[in-house]
């Protein structure tokens, strides 16, 4: 019964998501996020770190922690706690994580970097249960994953595998934020998809008329993101679904390779773009299917990712199973 309980942290670029989790059976019991504050700088971020974890200890009447699970964006060297360069973070470098916490709290802490997690967290409680092996993937801001094989992180040597977002698929394309041309994050990226929406609607012969798009926005082109797009497309605007179905046609061109190389059957999509509807999941798959070797082809299938923004805490909090 001492492994049962866990403290599962989420660690976002603008909150930082805590649960008390019964790891057993993957329930989160206590709940509760604060801001990060990541442009405040590490100290700030590492405060309110602390504070969440002392609020889910104050509200904890279930029993005694076996540990602190953490999903962390960026580099998380393996086996130890530093995370390093998380994006969008002011003047965070290396830090320690795993060190400070222990020093404060005492107790184990694991902890992983927060694709890795979530995908792990599908695996032991959410869409990946009945899957040893599978692709996770989150589409929102970024494209990211991670690889489950035999029910584990695959993590690499370096614990860099799963950046599925810089699979080229135009070696001619738009330069990506990480420096190359047509990685799929240049097209179907939050920010990028955005753009490319915003390009098409200016390109239509009046499209201030007809856009569901721009009459959600008020007509202001800025405010258009995929969400915005999404919503469009399930109020019917044609010229939306459009817009989610190329970009699910893509994300399946850069899958279909990953499935290729890892003799992988099962992709498990989550992040915000893929609760946009099944046509989205069904035009992955399609496009997969249709580029993936015969051996694969008629086996490969597209899921939805079950556990939504609990992914992070119940992955983070399933990581002192490992102890
Ligand atoms: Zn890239």
């Amino acid at each position: 019964m001492s492994k049962r309980l866990a403290i599962g942290i989420d660690i976002g670029a603008t909150t930082i998501k805590g649960g008390i989790v019964d790891v057993l059976d993957g329930r989160i019991l206590f709940q509760k996020k604060v801001e990060t504050l990541a442009l405040q700088g590490p100290n700030s971020v590492l405060r309110q770190l602390n504070f969440l974890i002392k609020e889910l200890m104050f509200e904890n009447k279930y029993g005694e922690f076996s540990g602190i699970g953490v999903g962390a964006p960026g580099i998380v060297e393996i086996g130890g706690g530093v995370v390093k360069n998380p994006p969008n973070f002011s003047d965070w470098n290396e830090i320690n994580v795993g060190e400070i916490l222990f020093k404060e709290f005492r107790l184990p802490v694991l902890i992983e970097n927060d694709a890795n997690v979530a995908a792990l967290g599908e695996a032991k409680y959410g869409a990946g249960i009945n899957f040893k092996d599978f692709l996770f993937v989150i589409w929102g801001t970024g494209v990211g994953g991670g690889i489950i094989l035999d029910g584990k992180i695959f993590r690499g040597p370096s614990g860099g595998a799963g950046e599925i977002g810089h699979t080229t698929i135009d070696y001619n394309g738009p330069v990506c934020n990480c420096g190359n041309r047509g990685c799929i994050e240049s097209y179907i990226g939050q920010r990028y998809l955005s753009e490319r929406t915003r390009e098409k609607l200016m390109r239509l012969a009046n499209p201030y008329k007809d856009s569901k798009i721009l009459q959600l926005v008020n007509g202001k082109l800025e405010l258009i993101e995929p969400a915005i797009i999404s919503l469009a497309a399930a109020q019917g605007d044609e010229f939306a679904k459009n817009i989610l179905l190329e970009a699910a046609n893509l994300l399946g061109i850069s899958l279909a390779s990953i499935l290729n190389i890892l003799d992988l059957r099962v992709v498990i999509i989550g992040g915000g773009i893929s609760e946009s509807g099944e046509y989205v999941i069904n035009q992955i798959q399609q496009s997969l299917r249709s580029r993936v070797l015969k051996s694969i082809k008629n086996d490969a299938i597209v899921i939805k990712a079950k556990l939504g923004n609990n992914a992070g805490i119940l992955g983070a909090a399933s990581l002192v199973m490992e102890l």
